[in-house]
């Protein structure tokens, strides 16, 4: 958990405490479509550990899970897209980070 108490949003979609439109699971990761998408395709690629805020604290924490991340990415952009896809880590509230439980942003356009 963060340094707050309470779960993150993601933390308790994960739980199936929240709905959300599950895409993609294996044991470390959950891939959902985001609520407010950007893009045709917009899929959120979230680690189930709220341990780290952002890709930095990920990379250095857990480099495997970040390999997994892109892994479980690139997939999705395959079965939703084309399989060209942006990859986004909003860093810090400047940047536009809202939910501070790192998640990856996979955004494709099918048909480009
Ligand atoms: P950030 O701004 O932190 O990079 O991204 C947070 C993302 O989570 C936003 O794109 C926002 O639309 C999405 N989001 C926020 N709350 C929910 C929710 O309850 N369900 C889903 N599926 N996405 C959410």
């Amino acid at each position: 958990m963060s340094a707050s108490a309470e779960p993150s949003i993601f933390s308790r979609i994960v739980a199936r405490e929240i709905p959300a439109t599950i895409l993609a699971e294996t044991e470390r990761v959950i891939a959902i479509a985001d609520i407010a998408p950007k893009a045709p395709v917009h899929i959120l690629v979230v680690p189930k550990t709220e341990q780290y805020a952002n890709v930095t604290e990920l990379a250095a924490g857990d480099p495997g899970l970040l390999a997994e991340v892109v892994a479980v990415s690139n997939q999705l952009a395959a079965e939703h897209s084309d399989g060209d896809f942006r990859l986004i880590f909003n860093s810090g509230p400047g940047a536009g980070q809202t939910v501070f439980h790192v998640h990856a942003h996979v955004l494709a356009w099918p048909g480009g």
